[in-house]
């Protein structure tokens, strides 16, 4: 019997290759998340040592009528891979990655995206589109799509993988992918962990640069800047280009871009890939970095708020994506409305980054209807632990998702927002029927996944 098995349960657990934890350190351990939120006390931790594992835990949790979610990196943030009383599996032990290949890895769901560049760097190799911060799980990237400097060009992460291994809610794990159980493999990307739990993936790969060229480029206004974004995103001379708004130490807001040039050998013609820009050239910053360094830049952000004390703080953001013909009027008013010594925080800052949407094809990611889009995220980091802070930042983000809504814009569903199941069939809009058959064939008993309160 695990340890610290309650002992009123009727059916004993399965034989396994891993362990289940019932430990009251191993549950609360698993009962937070990055918002620092929401905190669910789950029944038993699982410690999968094989996608069988997996499967043979999710039909013991469904026998008992509870419920089971895998857990990544925990990087969510607001108790999307918790469970109330049900099971949570810790996908971090299923980490192995496989020989990087010409065009593609293998590789086990709860490998970081960190871990994965290093092996495919090791063979000048690259996932095409890699998230701002690099320790989030494969799996848990993938059933929320993924965006990243090169969304624009590549789409997002669960555009570029080839095939998944699933356990799916039922306990049987099935490969899948755009010509073998189609249906399956589209109801798992971005789609929120509904349908099936990510074993495995293979991932895309494309050739690797050495280094990148890094431009920070600064505007006055708003509208100074995204005449840049357009441009930029119509002549494609950067490989990356990511807005960031900042509070001014002087007041009012600071406008960035962070436009980069990938390269190997010699480096890029500064002047060429400035030309014609509308930035401030007494401001331009050019440097030149390796490509990992680049890619792992928020690992220095990450030390800084770990070592004050931030990182454990609530974080209540709000991510949504934009279109272009309204982009100018809803930030403009969303940053009038903004406080950013309260709502954003020291380390806050407001991001909006250009996406073309025909590069994104994962059908269960609701884009505007304009083909530029911009993310537009409220990356609160509020300098408080004050819980009642983070319920007001938590209202304001549905009250801003709301006018976004009604301007033409989608929700990215990583954000810290509370969503009624009418409200998520709304957002998901056409697709949602798609889902919902996927859920009924793959979830019947809907097992899998309660956090995002969908079904
Ligand atoms: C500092 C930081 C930076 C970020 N930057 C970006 C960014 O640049 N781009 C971007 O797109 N997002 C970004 N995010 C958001 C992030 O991608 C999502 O929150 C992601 O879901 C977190 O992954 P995780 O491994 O921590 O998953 P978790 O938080 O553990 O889980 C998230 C969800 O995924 C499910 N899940 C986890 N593993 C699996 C699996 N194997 N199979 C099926 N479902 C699974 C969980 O049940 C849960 O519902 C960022 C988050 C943080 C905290």
């Amino acid at each position: 019997m695990p340890p610290n098995m309650p002992e009123e349960m009727p059916a004993p657990p399965p034989p396994l290759d891993g362990e289940l934890r019932f430990d009251q350190a191993a549950r609360n351990g698993r009962a937070d998340d990055f918002g620092h939120i929401v905190h669910q006390i789950p029944e038993g931790v699982l410690l999968p040592g094989s996608a069988d594992d997996v499967a043979r835990t999710i039909q013991w949790t469904a026998q008992r009528g509870r419920k089971f979610a895998p857990q990544g990196q925990r990087h969510s943030t607001f108790g999307r891979s918790q469970v109330p009383g049900g099971i949570v599996a810790d996908m971090s032990t299923l980490r192995s990655i496989g020989a990087v290949d010409a065009d593609r890895v293998v590789v086990e769901a709860g490998a970081t995206w960190s871990n994965v560049l290093r092996a495919t760097l090791a063979q000048g190799k690259t996932p095409p589109v890699l998230t701002d911060y690099l320790e989030l799980s494969v799996g848990g990237t993938l059933i929320v799509g993924g965006v990243g400097g090169s969304t624009s060009a590549f789409g997002v992460q669960s555009d570029n993988v080839i095939d998944m291994e699933v356990v799916t809610g039922e306990g049987k794990k099935v490969t899948c992918s755009a010509s073998s159980n189609a249906g399956l493999f589209n109801a798992v990307r971005a789609g929120l962990g509904q349908a099936g739990v990510i074993t495995k993936a293979t991932l895309k790969l494309v050739a690797a640069p050495e280094s990148v060229r890094r431009y920070l480029l600064s505007y006055p206004d708003l509208a100074m800047m995204l005449r840049d974004e357009r441009l930029l995103s119509a002549d494609n001379r950067f490989d990356s280009v990511q807005g960031a708004i900042v509070a001014a130490p002087a007041g009012g807001f600071a406008f960035r871009l962070d436009a980069v040039k990938n390269f190997s050998g010699d480096p890029p013609d500064d002047s060429a890939l400035l030309a014609g820009l509308s930035d401030d050239p007494a401001q331009r910053q050019p440097t030149t970095i390796g490509y990992f360094d680049y890619l792992n830049r928020f690992a220095a952000f990450e030390a800084i708020l770990r070592a004050n004390g931030q990182w454990f703080f609530p974080h209540p953001w709000l991510m949504t994506f934009i279109g272009d013909s309204q982009v100018e009027s809803v930030v403009n008013a969303e940053l009038d409305a903004l406080n950013p010594a309260i709502d954003l925080g020291p380390f806050g800052q407001v991001a909006l980054v250009p996406i073309r949407r025909s590069a994104i094809s994962s059908p269960l990611l609701p884009m505007p209807a304009d083909d530029l889009c911009y993310a537009f995220n409220l990356v609160r980091t509020p300098a408080t632990s004050d819980a009642s802070e983070a319920n007001r930042l938590v209202d304001a983000n549905k009250a801003t998702y709301r006018r976004i809504k009604t301007a033409g814009g989608t929700l990215y569903p990583v954000s810290a927002i509370p969503m009624s199941k009418d409200e998520w069939r709304d957002h998901f809009g056409p697709a949602f029927s798609q889902l919902d058959a996927a859920k009924q064939q793959y979830d019947p008993d809907k097992i899998l996944t309660p956090g995002y309160e969908i079904f």
